[in-house]
C-alpha cells in the first residue's frame, strides 16, 4: 500500500519508514502539511502527525477531508482526551498515540484501508437526462451527439458524473482537476464550468451557489 508519512521527526520517520517498507508498503515521506495537501493524491493511506513545523495536523485533516476519502490514521504524541475527540471528530479513521507499538500501526493501517475498500465504485455510462457521459471510454453524448471536450472539460465532468447527482465542492473539483484544492486556480475552474455548460446544455450541470456545482438538476 502506499503510505503517505507526514512527520517532521527525521528519526521518527525514518523508522517507521523502515518498518513499513519492510513489511511490504511503500511509504512517501512529508515533514511539512502544505506538502501532505499535494501528495494525498498519490497515496492510499495516510499517517499523519499533528505537530508539524507550518500547519498544525489536525487542519491539515479538516482540509484533507474537505477534498477526499482517502484514510488517515493519526499519529501523534497528544494523547489528551480532547485532541483525540478532534482529531477523530474532523473525519480521522483511528487515532493513535505515539510511542506507537509497530504490530498495533500494521493491523490498523489493514482494518482502516480494509473498511474503505467497502466502498463500490462506479461502473458504466453515467446517464443523466439526455447526457451520457462513458469515464472509461472518455466519450460524451447529448441526445445521442457526440460532444468535443477538451482534456480539462472532461475531467472536470468526471468528477461531477462519479457522483451524479451530489454537490460536489469547488475545493473538490479544483483537487482532483488540478492537484491543489486551495491554489488560486478558482477562476479557471468557472471558465470551464461554462464552457461545459454551453456544450451539454444548462439543465444538465447545476450551480449550487457559494458551494460547488452538480450534475443533473
Ligand atoms: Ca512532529
Amino acid at each position: 500500500m502506499r503510505i503517505l508519512l507526514v512527520e517532521d521527526d527525521n528519526g521518527v520517520a525514518d523508522a517507521l519508514s523502515d518498518s513499513l517498507t519492510q513489511h511490504g508498503h511503500r511509504p512517501l515521506r512529508v515533514d511539512r502539511g502544505a506538502d501532505a495537501l499535494l501528495a494525498h493524491h498519490d497515496s492510499d493511506l495516510a499517517l499523519l502527525d499533528l505537530g508539524l513545523p507550518d500547519i498544525d495536523g489536525l487542519e491539515v485533516l479538516r482540509k484533507l477531508r474537505a477534498v477526499t476519502p482517502l484514510p488517515v490514521i493519526v499519529l501523534t504524541a497528544r494523547g489528551d482526551e480532547r485532541s483525540v475527540v478532534r482529531g477523530l471528530r474532523l473525519g480521522a479513521d483511528d487515532y493513535l498515540v505515539k510511542p506507537v507499538r509497530l504490530f498495533e500501526l500494521l493491523a490498523r493501517i489493514d482494518a482502516v484501508a480494509r473498511r474503505a475498500g467497502a466502498g463500490v465504485p462506479v461502473s458504466g455510462p453515467v446517464v443523466v437526462g439526455d447526457l451520457v457521459i462513458d469515464l472509461d471510454a472518455r466519450r460524451v453524448t447529448v441526445g445521442g451527439r457526440a460532444v468535443d471536450l477538451t482534456t480539462k472539460e472532461f475531467a472536470v465532468l468526471a468528477a461531477l458524473a462519479k457522483r451524479p447527482g451530489v454537490a460536489v465542492s469547488r475545493e473538490q473539483l479544483m483537487d482532483e482537476v488540478w492537484g491543489d484544492a486551495y491554489l488560486a486556480v478558482s477562476r479557471s475552474l468557472d471558465v470551464h464550468l461554462t464552457q461545459l455548460r454551453a456544450k451539454l446544455g444548462r439543465e444538465n450541470l447545476t450551480t449550487i451557489r457559494g458551494f460547488g456545482y452538480r450534475l443533473g438538476d
